[in-house]
């Protein structure tokens, strides 16, 4: 039997990198302009690294981790995220003592074990950035204001902009027990994941998508209400400098997140158009993880966003490369000069392509056709002979004469815009 891929693991054919690309490609543009520089961490960790920082009483540590134990007898997990590898390195090699302030950003596969459907699988893939060491809302605003720029300039005028405070040590337990009490009366309604996090994180029933959980937390206390002042302030500064910058943004007081880690700030970037897939990016700020991991009390706030649901946003838009020249041959005898010519072109940067087997011209221009090439060149014995040939743009079928040159085709043919 055919050996195939592992369920919910994926490949990422060539049709459809050239849109990973650009999206990786923009998400690089962007996040460098803003200062951020990229950091590599591996793909496996221990796994208390993850226990300790995401929660154990989240779903992530709960039940989607890659976890085994090694031929050493170590309990290693393949990372479910990517914030808990980054601070693990950012304490570990003390980042923070050689700029109190850092940009970090990232990009790689993660892996939780879910079921996998549209948009949802084993194997997938984020890119991230994160900010260290500010507590000032300026720095929840600009990286806000990155995330939608990064939206911006890939072509997507979804996903929307979604922002909550979550509050921190100080007033969450008395929103949590406030919330508590009102679903107390309601319990029976609550889904059974629900019920169980009524104990232990009753927070995430506001977000639970079971039509019970949703009626039942329909009047639910918002959190916005019972912030402390210094998280209320926060919050107003966080929004006056969006408003300042222009940055569209809603407010969604029902909003929590998966990880344990997150105080203040949360925002989600949302689309309508993926059923309930409907976060594409997500984050927030984490003023406790760095400590709780074992490192210094520095804040930290960051994203995450997956690469699967902004490929499937752009949908068919076409990002593979398009070669600039496809050169037939009319004979065997050709195939020397459209070899050399090929390479010197291919030498000064332009994408060429040619027929490798010696199949008949039509064939050849079905293959320029298919590989949607920009221009097109048949070299014969006359052509050889004079030196010169017709050059077809294929858009329009328009010929130009050109030598037969690297230096006379290069400019004709390339793109420049
Ligand atoms: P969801 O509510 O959809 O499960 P999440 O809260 O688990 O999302 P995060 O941990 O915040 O997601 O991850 C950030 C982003 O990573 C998500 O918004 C989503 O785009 C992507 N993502 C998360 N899990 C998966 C997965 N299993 N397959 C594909 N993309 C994913
Ligand atoms: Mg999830």
């Amino acid at each position: 039997m055919a050996l195939t891929a592992v369920k919910g693991f994926n490949d990422i054919l060539p049709e459809e990198s050239g849109r990973w690309q650009h999206i990786e490609q923009t998400a690089r543009r962007v996040f460098e302009l803003n200062g951020f520089g990229e950091i590599r961490v591996p793909v496996l960790e221990k796994t208390e690294l993850f226990s300790r920082s995401i929660g154990d009483g989240t779903d992530i540590v709960e039940k989607e981790m890659y976890t085994f134990t090694d031929k050493g007898e170590n309990n290693v997990t393949l990372r479910p995220e990517g914030t808990a590898g980054v601070m693990r390195a950012f304490i570990e090699h003390k980042l923070y003592a050689l700029d109190p302030v850092s940009k970090l950003y990232y990009m790689g596969p993660m892996f939780r074990y879910e079921r996998p459907q549209k948009g949802r699988y084993r194997q997938f893939h984020q890119i991230g950035a994160e900010i260290t060491g500010v507590n000032d809302p300026l720095a929840d605003a600009q990286l806000l204001n990155m995330l939608t720029a990064f939206f911006r300039e890939i072509g997507l005028d979804e996903p929307t902009l979604q922002i909550n405070s979550l509050g921190c040590p100080e007033c969450r337990p008395a929103y949590r027990s406030t919330l508590r009490s009102f679903l107390e009366a309601r319990i029976d309604q609550l889904c059974d994941d629900c019920k169980r996090r009524f104990v232990s994180n009753p927070l995430r029933t506001l977000d639970c998508k079971a039509q019970g959980c949703i009626e039942a937390t329909a009047g639910a206390p918002s959190v916005l209400d019972h912030l402390c002042s210094g998280c209320d302030s926060h919050f107003s500064s966080v929004r006056r400098y969006l408003d300042l910058s222009g940055t569209p943004y809603s407010i969604n007081a029902r909003m929590v997140r998966g990880l344990d880690y997150y105080t203040r700030t949360t925002f989600e970037m949302v689309t309508g158009l993926l059923g309930s897939q409907s976060a594409v990016a997500a984050g927030g700020r984490y003023d406790g993880l760095i400590s709780q991991l074992g490192g210094p009390s520095i804040p930290g706030i960051g994203f995450a966003m997956g690469l699967e649901r902004i490929a499937l946003l752009l949908g068919a838009k076409e990002f593979s490369s398009q070669p600039d020249l496809f050169i037939a041959t009319m004979g065997a005898g050709e195939r020397d000069v459209a070899f050399c010519l090929m390479d010197g072109l291919l030498k000064s940067g332009v994408r060429v392509e040619m027929d490798y087997e010696g199949k008949s011209l039509k064939s050849q221009m079905r293959r320029a056709d298919k590989l949607n090439a920009r221009y097109s060149v048949v070299i014969g014995e006359n052509e050889v002979a004079s030196g010169r040939a017709a050059f077809k743009r294929m858009a329009d079928g328009l010929q130009i004469d050109a030598a037969l040159t690297v230096d006379a085709i290069a400019p004709l043919v390339r793109k420049t815009v």
